[in-house]
């Protein structure tokens, strides 16, 4: 019940307090550089097919590659699991809130994406908290973390909570980095890196970053929320580069291909029970509903005896890129289900965006700071649950965009632009 006085405030108007004018002067700017980001409410499963506005679209949007989220055994393992464990984890899991399926999971997955025999893993609710978790844990005033450009903002933001001196090297290069690491005093060395770069689509040279992390007596921390469950026949990144090492610190979501919600790491147990020991992230936070722990397990399952689904995925990547191929806008090389469609302006990337709605094709505008100036994007995300039709309507659709871009042309690609 909202106090009267409360409520008396409301109803006297009052002048807008500075503070909120501020606020909304910042948004008017954000939205005049085409900057504000938009958010649909879908009235329908997650799924390729979904419902926005009344309208059915086919959606390359999610990050759900193995169309997991909508299967029915493991909707029915979380429905089943709400059944036998409760609703919610009720505590955090040092307290009270780590149960049997949360425990079974952690040995699934450090079982299957185990980076070396001795491995541990641990979960989280969100792949978020399990960054800021692993870097705060790992890393501190003396230490210094080493990421690459292009990674994962919640890697940021785990770095710069660790308090660890921050250095950022050129996307992917291997030279860069053992410059830095070779001027580098710091006590501990920790390389940080997307296995699968989220925008990007393109793959972290891991053999090379695992060779440095030996020469320099680094950990090799990996954000594998876009590899588990697609590369290395579902085991993630590391396992598709055959990397093995107890300096590898595997960080991977279960909201994308597993089809959920929540994230793991795999490593070493000391480094396990090191982040289980102090990290805030992990330790002042409610576990995830066991139900959803339930439900993992089966995904896990069905991530190993998902090859049929992998296949047909690589087969749409393949059926995709051909079909692009001689658009203005260029597609960046990637191998994985991310396929970034380089348009360049932000309003052009918008335009276009907006463009493929009309023609009942879902596919998000990604513009800075996601991305760097100059380089908005579409990010064409394929899933195991999409069609070949389903990805011939957009080759269709992008390949008209194109003809009538070259005619009159509020979204031609300009000529400077080379990313
Ligand atoms: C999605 C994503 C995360 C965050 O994971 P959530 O479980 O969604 O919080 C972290 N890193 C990368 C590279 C991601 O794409």
């Amino acid at each position: 019940m909202v106090g009267n006085a409360v409520l008396d405030a409301c109803k006297t108007p009052e002048a807008l307090p500075d503070f909120i004018t501020e606020l909304q002067r910042g948004l008017h700017d954000r939205d005049a550089s085409g900057l504000a980001r938009r958010r649909r409410t879908i009235a329908s499963p997650q799924g390729p097919r979904v419902d926005v506005d009344g309208r059915r679209l086919i959606a390359f949007a999610s990050n759900d590659y193995l169309g997991l989220a909508f299967d029915p055994r493991v909707m029915a393992a979380v429905r089943d699991g709400i059944d036998r464990w409760g609703a919610g984890a009720g505590a955090s899991p040092l307290v009270a809130g780590h149960f049997a399926p949360h425990a079974a999971l952690e040995e699934a997955i450090a079982a299957w994406v185990a980076p070396c025999s001795h491995a541990r893993a641990l979960t989280f609710s969100t792949g978020y908290l399990a960054n800021l978790a692993i870097l705060t844990a790992l890393a501190g005033r003396h230490d210094a973390i080493f990421a690459d450009r292009l990674n994962h903002a919640c890697l940021n933001d785990g770095a710069l909570l660790s308090r660890a001196e921050f250095v950022r090297f050129p996307h992917r290069d291997v030279a860069a980095l053992r410059n830095r690491l070779q001027r580098s005093r710091a006590r501990r060395k920790i390389i940080a890196t997307d296995a699968v770069f989220s925008m990007d689509g393109d793959i972290a040279p891991l053999v090379a970053l695992v060779d440095l992390a030996h020469e320099f007596d680094a950990l090799l921390v990996i954000d594998d929320a876009h590899g588990f469950g697609i590369l290395g026949e579902g085991r993630g990144t590391a396992a598709e580069l055959g990397i093995d090492s107890q300096r590898l610190v595997v960080m991977g979501t279960l909201g994308k291909a597993a089809g959920i919600a929540g994230a793991f790491v795999a490593a070493h147990g000391a480094v396990i029970e090191t982040i289980l020991q102090t990290a805030r992230a992990y330790i002042y936070t409610t576990a995830a509903p066991a139900a959803l722990a339930a439900g993992l397990l089966v995904s896990v399952e069905l991530i190993k005896e998902g090859t049929a689904r992998r296949a047909h995925l690589r087969a749409l990547i393949a059926r995709l890129r051909e079909g692009l191929s001689g658009l203005p806008w260029r597609l960046r090389t990637s191998t994985t289900p991310i396929q970034p469609l380089i348009v360049g302006d932000n309003a052009a990337a918008l335009a276009l965006s907006d463009a493929l709605w009309q023609r009942g094709l879902w596919v998000p505008a990604i513009r800075p700071p996601t991305v760097p100036r100059g380089t908005a994007r579409l990010r064409i995300s394929l899933s195991a649950a999409h069609t070949v039709a389903d990805v011939d309507s957009l080759i269709v659709a992008l390949n008209a965009e194109a003809l009538a871009a070259q005619s009159s042309n509020p979204f031609a690609p300009s000529a400077t632009q080379h990313s």
